[in-house]
């Protein structure tokens, strides 16, 4: 347990299945990455819970596929709410497990909430569709079915908004899911399945198993009940889930990695453009999918905004996350921390500069100085890979081809921002990007209104907004004849 919890029922070490908590066999560790201390033994589940779990989800999609969209709307509603009610708590979890600083976690809160509200809303609009049929006495009739019990696996780095995204959708669309969160950061899911209890969602609507990772995935994967895949997190296992997918033929949605550009251009607001990129770069201290990659600015401009982002960067505040007026909390833990020094070890080796930071911070542990480096280029480790950690790499441009060409010159597309006045640019550069979200004089894209989601090897499908409801259903046409 933690300091400070006012619903000491929200904190859960079982799997919760078939709207039960069940202990496993054995249990493991899950760490604060603030101090490396353990903060609670989690039951550890594997292919036999999780054969439960999707037999329990099975056997509900059966009446909850037949119930209403308002009455599953009302639940799914009642849960954000729940939500919203214990926001302090859920924070207080997620900053104990994930180490993001309070503030941003209430606001994770929030965000979370927002999917469950939105496609409440949603469940009720899945309209069909009349098409003129082609013949005399016949109707054509298409209607949107929930494809069945989906498969959901969850990234640690927002612990509740990266599951209530596909949850959401999933429960509105009347689909049951078996939920495998990360297992780094399964307190927070399985708070959620508190709330979900609360809200009314039947057992075996919601389940959730963590801990063996490959042997959940692979249950999962060869599991015929399973009709869909959602995941979130890197490529590497998007493409193993792919693979995998292919012998059931499930529907796959996956949201991967990035590798997101940040142009200014010369007519940019600097400091507009500054305030973007400390909203996209350093939100959980890095460790966003959406989070800049690379910074590019225009020749003219690059010294005026290098000066002025070195500005913001030194008012970060690192801290444990709990501690007042922190902005930068931990790495989620040591290969992240050897990753960011891997990165900056090669830019500084390949002639970048680093202008504040580029070491690990004084209070140890996995905490990281928030780091600019200049002079970087295409040679370097970070123009390619994902650093997920503190680091603000930015790369000197002249014209506007050539950055389209270099900010497109990756094998992800998730995100893009730019920062330009001019209208003609603002156009020709929106769409020249190659990315399935762009954020123009924007830093943050992510809204529960708005589809989600990356082209490339960033991912296929949308989360959010009425197309990732689509994500869900199958459509089914009927050929009425004989009238
Ligand atoms: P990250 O590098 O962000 O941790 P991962 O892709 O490793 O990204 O993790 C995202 C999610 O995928 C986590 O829930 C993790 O447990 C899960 N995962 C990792 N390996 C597998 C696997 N072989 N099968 C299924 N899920 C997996």
């Amino acid at each position: 347990m933690i300091p400070g919890l006012g619903d000491t029922t929200l904190w859960r070490t079982s799997s919760y299945i078939d709207g039960e908590w069940v202990a496993g066999e054995s249990t493991y560790a899950v760490v604060d990455p603030a101090s490396g201390q353990p903060l609670a033994q989690v039951a550890r589940a594997g292919a036999r819970e999780t054969l439960q779990a999707v037999a329990a989800a099975s056997r509900a999609f059966g009446t909850w596929r037949e119930t209403t969209a308002a009455e599953r709307a009302a639940v799914i509603r009642r849960w954000g709410e729940l939500m919203l009610a214990h926001r302090d708590d859920l924070a207080r979890i997620m900053t104990a497990e994930q180490g993001k600083p309070f503030a941003e976690a209430q606001g994770e809160v929030g965000y979370a909430a927002s999917f469950l509200t939105w496609f409440a809303e949603e469940a009720r609009r899945a309209y069909g569709d009349i098409i003129p049929a082609p013949k005399q006495g016949a109707r054509i009739v298409v209607t949107k079915e929930p494809v069945g019990v989906v498969g959901a696996i969850t990234p640690w780095n927002f612990p509740l908004a990266m599951v209530t995204r596909k949850a959401g959708p999933a429960l509105a669309a009347g689909c049951t899911m078996v939920l495998k969160p990360s297992e780094e950061t399964p307190l927070s899911a399985l708070a959620l399945a508190v709330l979900a209890k609360q809200a009314g969602v039947p057992p075996g609507v919601f389940n959730v198993v963590s801990g063996d990772a490959p042997a959940i995935g692979d249950t999962m994967m060869a599991s015929k009940a399973i009709r869909k895949i959602s995941f979130t997190g890197s490529t590497r296992v998007g493409k193993l889930l792919m693979r995998a997918a292919a012998d059931s033929v499930k529907k796959v949605s996956l949201e991967l990695g990035g590798n997101a550009p940040f142009i200014v251009f010369d007519d940019a607001d600097l400091d507009a453009a500054v305030t973007g990129a400390m909203a996209s770069k350093f939100r959980n201290t890095g460790q966003t999918c959406v989070c800049v990659n690379r910074f590019f600015v225009q020749s003219s401009v690059h010294d005026a905004f290098v000066e002025k982002l070195v500005q913001a960067v030194r008012g970060l505040k690192v801290a444990n996350g709990m501690e007042p007026g922190a902005t930068q909390g931990p790495l989620i833990n040591r290969a992240a921390l050897r990753k960011v020094e891997a990165h900056v070890a090669d830019a500084c080796e390949k002639g970048g500069t680093v202008l504040c930071g580029g070491r690990p911070h004084a209070l140890g542990g996995t905490f990281y100085e928030p780091t600019v480096i200049v002079g970087a280029h295409g040679g370097m480790a970070l123009a390619h890979e994902e650093t997920f950690g503190p680091v603000a790499a930015v790369f000197r441009f002249d014209t506007e081809e050539e950055v389209i060409q270099a900010a497109n010159d990756t094998d992800y597309g998730l995100s893009a921002y730019f920062y330009a006045r001019d209208i003609g640019r603002v156009w020709r550069v929106g769409q020249a990007l190659e990315s399935g979200m762009v954020g123009i004089n924007e830093g943050i894209v992510s809204t529960e209104v708005a589809p989600f989601g990356g082209v490339k090897e960033s991912g296929l499908g949308r989360e959010g907004s009425k197309y990732g409801l689509d994500e869900y259903f199958e459509v089914k046409y009927m050929m009425m004849g004989g009238l």
